[in-house]
């Protein structure tokens, strides 16, 4: 007998399209590739009792949809940073927040968010790259500078990769600039909605193909230890990136605009380095979040709200630094910080995670490329038969590359079967 849905990946898009779905009284089974849930949402163990995120961290206060589940499984928001007060720009050897900076490089960062806000009001979208855009404007070198370290910072991947439409959305994330972290670490979300799912949701189970066959059925091939299963059912929600989904065969009516977007969509690449130390050994309180020109673009501290005198310090690298760097992750990190703080003692301990890497990721989070906003947004969504997409690429361009928009993506998935099958 055919299920109602099958949902593949159990990221947090599939494991909250798969929620919505049972709330509303929907038979659903998950397939995950790898032996652990989250996807890109991993949160590990250190030593002292303390842990960190290799991935996903920080939740921003608009996140609604992912604060809302937060509140509903009753799980605790810890404050993480305030911006611009705990923003840090490591200068010319020195540390400087945004009021520290000279007159001279105020007004170029003035008039970096002047010229980003004009695109945005005026809608806007030059077929150039940030790199190209920033040449073309004429901006200060300072200006340059900081744009390119937010395009590795923020989107991991390259300036002169990233399309300047895509990059204004840093500009216009609608924060006030108050960010949180969920206590115990990222994945207590996703082992909250595990819990709620329970045995529907099946791990080490790899989908190999997704079919559309007659009797309107979607037929997938689940990878197991008893080798390849067939699985059938009325609708199939794909919460996979689609740096994977590009090398699964489907079989359905998919529009050239679908298919062009899913073996295109480009993905950044990053490296995310964990240091454990027996003590601090900063002076400010909460050490921030710093932002540098070195091998690791941004440091700060994930154990702020974390008890014991053991301070963890995470180092994030994206585009291509980050695959330079990847075969000395971890020593790369440690010299990153006493780049800044040459009195930082020797480490505990040390965990690191090249997202590039990864079999079931390959890639950090989507971006985009000049005119492929244009291009690929309004297929990115759209269902192919019976075949229905989640995933952070699939949310509202705001929420790419975020906890949110993978939760959003899944419960818009779960609300487009739901209305297919009324
Ligand atoms: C280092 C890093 C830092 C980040 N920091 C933040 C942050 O601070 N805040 C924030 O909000 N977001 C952050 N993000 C982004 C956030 O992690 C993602 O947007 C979100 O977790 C994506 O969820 P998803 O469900 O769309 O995809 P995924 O989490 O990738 O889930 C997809 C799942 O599908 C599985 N899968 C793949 N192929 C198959 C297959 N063939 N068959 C079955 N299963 C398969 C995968 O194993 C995975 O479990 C970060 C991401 C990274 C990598």
């Amino acid at each position: 007998m055919a299920l109602q849905t099958i949902v593949v990946g159990a990221g947090l898009a599939g494991l909250s399209a798969a929620y919505e779905l049972v709330l509303a009284g929907q038979e659903v089974q998950v397939f995950e590739a790898r032996e652990r849930l989250g996807g890109r949402v991993h949160t590990v163990q250190l030593s002292a009792g303390q842990y960190g995120d290799l991935g996903a961290e920080f939740v921003d206060d608009c996140h609604t949809a992912l604060i809302n589940y937060a509140a509903k499984f009753n799980l605790k928001l810890d404050p993480a940073c305030q911006f611009p007060d705990d923003l840090y720009w490591y200068v010319d050897g020195m540390l400087k927040t945004q009021e520290s900076f000279s007159g001279e490089q105020q007004t170029a960062l003035k008039s970096l968010s002047e010229k980003l806000q004009l695109l945005v009001e005026k809608q806007l979208a030059p077929q150039q790259t940030l790199d190209e855009w920033l040449e073309k404007n004429q901006l200060a070198p300072f200006a340059k500078w900081v744009a390119r370290l937010s395009a590795r910072s923020l989107f991991a991947t390259d300036p002169e990769l990233i399309g300047i439409r895509f990059f204004t959305y840093s500009n216009t994330l609608g924060t006030s600039g108050y960010n949180m972290r969920i206590r115990g670490g990222s994945s207590r979300l996703v082992d909250a909605l595990a819990k709620v799912l329970g045995e529907r949701v099946h791990t080490k189970s790899p989908v190999r193909r997704i079919q559309q066959i007659e009797n309107n059925l979607v037929s997938v091939s689940v990878e197991t230890v008893n080798g390849l299963v067939e699985a059938q059912a009325n609708s199939v929600i794909i919460a996979i990136p689609w740096s994977i989904l590009r090398q699964i065969p489907i079989i359905a009516p998919l529009t050239d605009s679908q298919q062009a977007a899913i073996s295109q969509l480009p993905y950044g690449s990053l490296v995310k380095t964990l240091l454990q130390y027996p003590y601090r050994f900063w002076s400010k309180p909460n050490f921030g979040i710093t932002l540098l020109d070195a091998e690791y673009q941004v440091v700060w501290e994930p154990s702020f709200a974390q008890m014991g005198a053991e301070r963890i310090l995470s180092c994030f690298s994206g585009g291509s630094r980050s695959i330079e760097l990847s075969e000395n992750a971890v020593e790369l990190a440690i010299a990153t910080v006493r780049y800044m703080y040459p009195e930082a003692p020797p480490i505990l301990t040390s965990r690191s995670y090249d997202w590039n890497a990864d079999e079931w990721a390959k890639g950090a989070y989507c971006y985009f490329k000049p005119g492929d906003l244009a291009r690929f947004n309004p297929h990115l969504m759209q269902r192919a038969g019976q075949i229905f997409f989640a995933g952070e690429h699939t949310a509202p361009v705001e929420y790419r590359g975020y906890m949110e928009g993978a939760i959003r993506s899944g419960q818009r998935a779960a609300q487009q079967v739901l209305e297919f099958v009324k």
